[in-house]
């Protein structure tokens, strides 16, 4: 019999995954326990800084009393329903969510691979129902080095071989272009095109900040063409860049945005396509589903999350922290930081290849007790609530 786990050491643990656990992940070698805000604590009580914030889903630190307080409540009352009933706390959570990113309709889901599935098929449904695009000829226009999460329709539009080797085949009417390059884009839509669908700032990508007026520029041209734009916040919207959606630092309003991983306040897994009642008004009972999504627990739970954003509390923190975060990377540029990119608590890092890889850096910061993780070669991305 094996021992239960509180017993282990993290180094008994990290070995004792090995055999039982897919080895999808290559986690740094930190077994955490415990968190409170922006520090964890390791099964040995070591202490760290979360420089992290579970890629986003964390943008209220772990544990924030008021989204932990709205889960225990709603524990004790109900937690699932199915969408089979209606549950008391989904209209409010809809209506919040609706209000806080300025539009009308929410489709709510669990994961954001969800979100972004959901958005494509609303997409989709939009271009053969509004549009007039004839039956399965829509195309859906992506860009490089996008990220959007891990389904084989989604992974199929990635240009990251990783991620796509050994999982097609894969769907058909997605076009890639370069990101941050309106020209390409112009090129790629045409009469058949649903949406055009990209990350406000790619994260996984590197947190790459596209060039002032890109966004805008997407907005015009969508409009233009009589397509929709879909903009995937999962991980950039919520407060991470200093604004509720990363949109806003360019006065942009999408006609669907994808939200996830905060909007489970780090809790459940929580995410949503928004849009308007014209957009998602074209799904029909049957149409689409989810057996968790817009469960009371997570509606909750979601709910909670809006109120603190409605403060604007953390939106203005991640903006005032974020010039700190900058100017400290600034400081650094020439010793040892090649180059950065930041926008409110948010930052890529390409660090002197010298001082040695993405992982190799963060292995180095977690031993000084900072935890961080690396995207592709010599960059890490860095995250704080
Ligand atoms: C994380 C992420 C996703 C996928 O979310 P999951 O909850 O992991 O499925 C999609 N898009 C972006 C931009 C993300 O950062």
């Amino acid at each position: 019999m094996t021992a239960p786990a509180r017993t282990r050491s993290s180094a008994e643990l990290i070995r004792a995954e090995e055999p039982v656990l897919a080895h999808n992940y290559h986690p740094l070698p930190v077994v955490v326990a415990r968190a409170e805000g922006v520090r964890v604590e390791d099964v040995e009580g070591r202490r760290y800084l979360d420089l992290l914030a579970g890629y986003s889903a964390l943008n209220f630190g772990h544990r924030h009393p008021a989204l932990i307080e709205a889960a225990h409540r709603q524990l004790d009352r109900l937690t699932l329903t199915s969408r089979a009933f209606h549950n008391d706390r989904l209209a409010g959570f809809a209506e919040r969510l609706a209000a806080l990113t300025g539009t009308d309709m929410v489709l709510p889901m669990n994961t954001g691979a969800e979100a972004v599935e959901s958005g494509i098929k609303v997409a989709r449904k939009w271009a053969y129902d509004v549009k007039g695009v004839p039956d399965d000829r829509a195309t859906i226009v992506v860009a490089a080095d996008n990220f959007h999460g891990r389904t084989t329709t989604i992974v199929g539009f990635s240009t990251d071989e990783t991620a796509r080797r050994g999982f097609g085949p894969f769907a058909p009417g997605f076009r890639i272009v370069p990101y941050n390059d309106l020209a390409a884009l112009e090129e790629a839509v045409d009469d058949t095109t649903a949406a055009v669908l990209i990350e406000p700032i790619q994260g996984e990508a590197g947190v790459i900040v596209p060039d002032d007026g890109y966004l805008a520029g997407v907005r015009e041209l969508t409009r233009r063409a009589g397509c929709l734009f879909m903009a995937d916040e999962i991980q950039s919207g919520l407060g991470r860049t200093g604004r509720t959606l990363a949109v806003e630092h360019e006065s942009v309003v999408p006609d669907v945005v994808l939200l996830g991983k905060a909007l489970g306040g780090g809790i459940v897994p929580v995410s949503a396509v928004v849009g308007r009642r014209e957009v998602l008004g074209v799904l029909h009972p049957g149409e689409h589903g989810s057996t968790f999504g817009g469960n009371p627990l997570a509606a909750a739970v979601g709910t909670a999350v809006v109120e603190l954003l409605e403060t604007g509390e953390f939106q203005r923190r991640a903006e005032e922290l974020g010039a700190v975060l900058r100017d400290g990377l600034a400081a650094l540029t020439g010793k040892g930081v090649v180059a950065f990119r930041a926008r409110g608590l948010w930052a890529g890092v390409d660090v002197d290849p010298a001082l040695g890889t993405g992982r190799e850096v963060s292995e180095r910061l977690m031993r000084e007790g900072v935890l961080v993780k690396d995207t592709h070669g010599s960059t890490i991305r860095i995250a704080r609530r």
